[in-house]
């Protein structure tokens, strides 16, 4: 199937067209249709198979309708959760050529923890839609209030885990138990993982509801 027959958005086939990408990927072809449905996602696939964009291309499509909003929401309605800071670094730049070529008013930030709190409060202040974070940065926000769990529960409306198995053998599980504690039921909850451990069927457990598994 080519992306258009996927239900994608022809903003994001003309963005991926400029960048040479026409065909997607197995793991595109399956993921896409579910997580544009909807659905809560459990995905089974390795880097180098496109699992980025399979999330980040119904990721922006939902957030469409929001962009250009005037009244702005206080917190994202995206959070991309990744193990490390230079997963942080390439999801980010994926996720910002594809708003810039599509031409929407959406806004992504990156925050690791190595950065300072002065730092972390002008890129939220920014008001972006998407943040790209690793999970040890959320706890330290809510800390020093740079960001507002009560506001995120309101205005959450997608979240990530992406490389779950190495969130969870990186140490993060407290620090996903505080995200996990403020997601609301309504939010959509994607969670890529390279290998499918107890540890990550736990986490599956705790915060997907009915998800779709996909093996590759
Ligand atoms: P990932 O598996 O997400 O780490 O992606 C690996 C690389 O493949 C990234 O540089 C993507 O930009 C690229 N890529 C993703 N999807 C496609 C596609 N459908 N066709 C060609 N390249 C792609």
């Amino acid at each position: 199937k080519s992306f258009e027959e996927l239900g994608l958005d022809p903003r994001l086939i003309r963005a991926l067209s400029k960048k040479g990408i026409e065909k997607p990927t197995p793991i595109q072809q399956t993921a896409i249709p579910y997580i544009l449905e909807g659905k809560d996602v459990v995905a089974r696939a390795k880097t180098g198979s496109g699992k980025t964009l399979a999330y980040l291309l119904p990721l922006l499509q939902k957030l469409f309708s929001d962009s250009g909003r005037k009244e702005k929401k206080p917190a994202p309605c995206a959070f991309v959760l990744v193990p490390s800071r230079e997963l942080c670094q390439q999801v980010y730049t994926e996720v910002s050529w594809l708003i810039e070529l599509c031409r929407v008013q959406l806004k992504a930030v990156q925050l690791t923890s190595s950065m300072p709190v002065s730092a972390m409060r002008n890129a939220l202040g920014g008001l972006p839609e998407i943040l790209v974070t690793t999970p040890a940065c959320i706890p330290k926000c809510f800390a020093d209030g740079v960001l507002d769990p009560a506001a995120i529960s309101d205005s959450l409306e997608i979240l990530v885990l992406d490389e779950a198995d190495l969130l969870l053998s990186y140490g993060y599980e407290d620090n996903l138990r505080s995200v996990t504690s403020i997601v609301p039921r309504r939010c959509q909850c994607l969670l890529m993982s390279a290998t499918t451990s107890s540890d990550v069927e736990k986490l599956k457990k705790l915060i997907l509801h009915n998800p779709v598994v996909l093996t590759l």
